[in-house]
């Protein structure tokens, strides 16, 4: 029997989350799902009730569990708390604890939803990009780091690009099986005109991609990456690259879909346990009003089946709910337009499982 631990967080994740334990307990009860949940507190609310972020005991809870659901954490609650006990501190000690080395975040435009990107509808219609991101390397952990004094009395602040060719080859792996489930192209990010460490990175991973012959790899400088990414994002299939340039173009890439509530994400470790997050975060402003887009969280289940669960088939049951709820025009408030029937984040819930239930 596999074991979810559900991790709600603060703010809207309370709300968010429920939603897809009730999808969840659908698939238990209907579809033959054999998971057991178990729940517990993280960031600001395990501050609140338990002292930290990340209690001890809810570290080890998540190391026994096959996979993670999260909702988001933070809010102005704990804004002036040190950092060390920050909401923050609960997701990178997750991440850390866990050895989540790559975030694997899809942005992918439903067709119903075109006229929500801020981009032409024929530029983003169709839009299907896994972008896979390493995650516990590169310069947010490479040392030396730090700021210090010259001699002439000026500061300087410096950090350090990093990578060994073991955690290059473990992404490219990741980014070289999923293109296989998906439409066989990887385009590495580096900026290996400039940067040696990504010299390496380019050298690793088209070392790796003679495993993987059925696979097209193209490589691509970052700064064009992050331009064709808005001029004509469909040319992408799967995108790999560092932890810093993931950081950038993953966001740049969501906002594609123009629906912050719609987008889900996995981090994978090597034993194919994951943390499953939507990628927006804990939205103090909308918290308790119960308008808050549940699918984020609901698609963030789906990964969860097909990468932790070996459940394909139930990833695509919901995924395919999600769009007959969209087809029946339901929309939240954040991706609601003229002509669609405004709903709650329990009501989208309900309507999702009702598409799960007579799916
Ligand atoms: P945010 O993603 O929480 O919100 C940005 C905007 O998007 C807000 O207007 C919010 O109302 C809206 N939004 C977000 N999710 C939505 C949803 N599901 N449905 C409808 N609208 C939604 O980002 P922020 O406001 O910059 O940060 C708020 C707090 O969340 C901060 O404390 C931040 O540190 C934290 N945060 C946490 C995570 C995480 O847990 N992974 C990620 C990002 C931010």
């Amino acid at each position: 029997m596999k074991k979810i631990l559900v991790l709600p967080g603060d703010g809207i994740g309370q709300e968010i989350v429920a939603e897809a334990v009730k999808v969840i307990t659908v698939l238990q009860q209907q579809h033959g799902l054999q998971v057991t949940l178990e729940h517990d507190v993280v960031g600001g609310t395990a501050y609140d009730q338990k002292g930290s972020p990340l209690p001890d005991d809810v570290l080890a809870k998540a190391k026994a569990a096959d996979a993670v659901l999260l909702g988001a954490v933070g809010g102005s609650k704990w804004e002036s708390l040190p950092i060390a006990v920050r909401p923050e501190k609960g997701l990178l000690g997750l991440r850390a604890g866990l050895g989540l080395f790559a975030n694997l975040r899809p942005a992918l435009l439903y067709p119903q939803l075109a006229s929500a990107s801020t981009l032409k509808p024929e530029v983003v219609a169709g839009l299907d990009i896994l972008i896979v991101r390493e995650l516990t390397g590169d310069i947010y952990f490479g040392q030396p780091r730090g700021v210090r004094t010259l001699p002439n009395g000026e500061r300087e602040g410096f950090n350090t690009m990093v990578y060994r060719e073991s955690e290059i080859e473990r992404i490219a792996r990741v980014a070289f099986d999923s293109a296989r489930k998906r439409n066989k192209k990887v385009c590495s990010v580096d900026k290996a005109n400039v940067l040696e460490c990504t010299e390496l990175w380019r050298e690793v991973v088209t070392r790796v991609a003679k495993d993987y012959p059925d696979v097209q790899l193209s490589h691509m400088y970052v700064d064009n990456a992050a331009m064709q990414l808005v001029r004509a994002p469909k040319q992408f299939d799967v995108m790999v690259t560092g932890n810093i340039f993931g950081d950038i173009l993953s966001d740049e890439a969501s906002m594609l879909t123009g629906s912050i509530g719609m987008l889900p994400s996995a981090s994978l470790n090597e034993k194919g346990q994951g943390m499953y997050e939507p990628i927006h975060g804990s939205a103090p402003d909308i918290a308790g009003k119960g308008i808050a887009n549940p699918i984020a969280t609901i698609l963030s289940v789906a990964m969860m089946l097909r990468y932790s669960l070996a459940q394909p088939e139930l990833a695509d049951h919901i995924e395919r709910a999600v769009r007959k709820v969209l087809d029946q025009g339901y929309r939240t408030a954040d991706i609601y337009t003229d002509g669609t029937t405004k709903v709650g984040t329990m009501q989208m819930g309900d309507a999702i499982i009702a598409a799960l239930r007579h799916g």
